[in-house]
């Protein structure tokens, strides 16, 4: 499916779950939140409650750990009516910071595919998330040096997509996005007018679910990365 790049002028990557993991341990973390809470309240419960928690804050605290851990604790309390204890809310900012702590994991192809793309387009990293976290991670992945550009932003919408591009001055007729999210990635470059590329992961966060574009030309998508290099 992407056998003709010469027609973008850009490409950009999405992090999360494109280049490299997060979502594991997004669920590992809640995983944990759910045993300890389980006294209170079943588990289908916790999650939903957690779900709305984490939907509810995004407007406070963005997208990304920090949001995360204050939205654990936040229904902590509420299942337990107040009662939870200090030690469990020490227990949950402790989560918070091993998942911040926690070395990155490259997916396959992250590497290959970038360093291949690199030597024929300039490349933007494009993703939500905590800055400062966002910003470790990419040192870590060492990919940092592929990338002529990258934008942490606080949400993807198509004004933000848009505000990118003028900045950069690239036309979305000429602007490739590829990522792992059809609500984020995908539906919002599309309706300005440019590409995208779809690669899905194993698991994603309920909030990012969409409807897949399969109808609309200028959508894309493939199972694997290195799928880019082939
Ligand atoms: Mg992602």
């Amino acid at each position: 499916m992407l056998d003709d790049l010469s027609k973008f002028d850009v490409i950009a990557f999405d992090a999360d779950d494109t280049l490299w993991h997060n979502e594991r341990f997004f669920k590992l973390s809640q995983n944990r939140f759910c045993e300890m809470l389980s006294d209170y309240v079943d588990i289908k419960t916790l999650e939903n409650t957690l779900l709305a928690a984490e939907i509810r804050n995004l407007g406070h605290y963005g997208f990304g750990v920090k949001g995360f851990t204050l939205s654990m604790i936040e229904t902590a309390i509420e299942v337990t009516e107040g009662r939870v204890e200090a030690s469990v809310i020490k227990q949950l900012l402790d989560i918070g910071q091993e998942m911040l702590q926690h070395p990155l994991e490259l997916l396959d192809g992250a590497h290959i595919a970038i360093s291949h793309l690199a030597q024929t387009h300039p490349l933007y990293l494009i993703t939500k998330g905590d800055l400062l976290h966002q910003e470790r991670k990419l040192a870590q992945s060492q990919l940092g040096e592929y990338f002529t550009g990258v934008e942490i932003v606080s949400d993807k919408t198509p004004t933000v997509y848009q505000h990118i591009l003028s900045k950069i001055g690239c036309a979305p007729k000429n602007f490739l996005m590829i990522g792992n999210s059809v609500k984020s990635d995908t539906q919002p470059v599309l309706e300005i007018g440019g590409w995208a590329c779809y690669v899905p992961f194993e698991s994603r966060w309920e909030y990012e679910h969409g409807t897949i574009p399969l109808a609309n030309p200028r959508f894309m998508q493939i199972t694997s990365l290195t799928e880019i290099v082939n």
